[in-house]
């Protein structure tokens, strides 16, 4: 039984009541009594400090046959904004939300460093942009939280980021000591996966996401939470062993799934193949299309490896939802069908799998999401998205050789 005083009970129900007014988008004091259990005079006062506060607003229902038209509460998205920022390998992605979760802003920057001052140099100036981009708003950008597409401590520090060879970076204090804002660092995975519970997957309270592109990185939401293990490095699932003395990872280890299952592999056999040295989606698109028979040949072998993988982590956590996000097994007929059917043992056994909807924009979704759950307060967030994401591509997206 929770025990408190009473500013601790008030904030406890506050976060509930703030929590069903995202959810329902548009609910009467009434109905929020009914949905939260709690007492209208409670409700009724938490309303009022929330409407001082103008992070809600009152509305009348437009149509009703029946008597007085219910007041309606609803959040009030333009009250702030946050900012969420995927850290990818060459390139960063800025998503600007409302606090209904909307993303108003979407930027994509290619980046043509690794070092590490210069691109804390690059996130400070962009920052300070967005900062004053959306200063007139009753409390401005409330926080940027940034993706990184490595292993990040649960205080929040760089342990190690494989693709900029980042060790033991504190980008968190390195970003405050300049900007007036809350500055959160997280893994992108987790991100990603919190971003599909939130947005796409309300009720999976145990959710994979598998994100397949240079690397393998997985976010895992076991019984509604984010699972980040011991130091904060779970997940780190491209690293598991599917092959006994196969290639050399630069981990270490030899037969490391990501060596097999992530884009980057895949483009590789591909282009060795074809003895080129640069290879796009678009043209690998192009090859299926034509049914390119060497092509279809090494994405069948692709989706053995892939099926290997996912039926050790299937096994392993039994999962209700699994979201794959990968740019390749969108292009390739019947991918998730494919990937069925090299699952063999009936102990395998999970909820559905899918291809995520959000994409490679999950991460700075899932960032913002994170952002506004913690500003409001409340213990989770259920946002929909009013219009579909479009997903955003340049025409040259691939990988080198080298
Ligand atoms: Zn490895």
């Amino acid at each position: 039984m929770i025990t408190g005083d009473g500013a601790y009970i008030k904030k406890i129900n506050r976060g509930l009541i703030l929590r069903k007014i995202i959810e329902e988008q548009s609910v009467s004091r009434a109905d929020l009594s009914k949905i939260t259990g709690l007492n209208k005079a409670t409700v009724s006062v938490q309303v009022a400090d929330l409407l001082n506060e103008h992070l809600i607003f009152e509305s009348q229902q437009e149509h009703n046959t029946v008597g007085r038209r219910p007041i309606m509460l609803s959040i009030n998205r333009k009250a702030g904004y946050v900012l969420g920022v995927d850290l990818d390998y060459k390139q960063i992605q800025y998503i600007v939300t409302d606090l209904g979760g909307q993303p108003v802003h979407y930027k994509s920057v290619k980046l043509d460093t690794v070092d590490y001052d210069e691109i804390v140099a690059m996130l400070i100036q962009d920052i300070q942009h967005y900062q004053s981009e959306w200063a007139s708003s009753e409390y401005g950008l409330i926080s940027a939280i940034i993706g990184v597409h490595g292993t990040v401590s649960n205080d929040e520090k760089i342990h190690f980021v494989p693709a900029y060879q980042w060790e033991n970076k504190s980008l968190k204090e390195d970003l405050e000591n300049v900007l007036e804002i809350d500055i959160s660092i997280q893994n992108n995975a987790n991100l990603s996966a919190y971003a599909e519970r939130v947005y796409a997957y309300h009720d999976s309270d145990n959710l994979l996401c598998i994100m397949l592109s240079s690397g393998i990185g997985v976010g895992l939401m076991v019984d509604g939470n984010l699972q980040t293990g011991f130091h904060g490095f779970s997940g780190e699932m491209g690293h598991m062993i599917i092959k006994q003395n196969g290639e050399l990872c630069n981990c270490g280890n030899r037969g490391c799934w990501e060596l097999y299952s992530s884009e980057k592999s895949l483009f590789i056999k591909l282009m060795k193949h074809m003895q080129v040295d640069y290879l796009t989606y678009d043209e690998l698109e192009q090859l299926i299309e034509q049914k390119d028979s060497d092509t279809m040949a090494i994405l069948e072998e692709y989706i053995v490896d892939l099926s290997t993988g996912l039926n050790n982590i299937i096994n392993l956590y039994n999962p209700e939802t699994v979201v794959l996000t990968s740019r390749v097994l969108k292009m390739y007929p019947n991918a998730i069908e494919k990937i069925k059917r090299n699952f063999h043992s009936t102990m395998s056994q999970y909820g559905s799998l899918v291809l995520s909807g959000l994409g490679y924009k999950s991460c700075s979704l899932g960032a913002c999401a994170l952002g506004i759950q913690r500003f409001l307060e409340v213990s989770e967030v259920v946002l929909t998205l009013d219009a579909p994401l479009v997903a955003t591509s340049h025409k040259k997206d691939g990988f080198a050789i080298h």
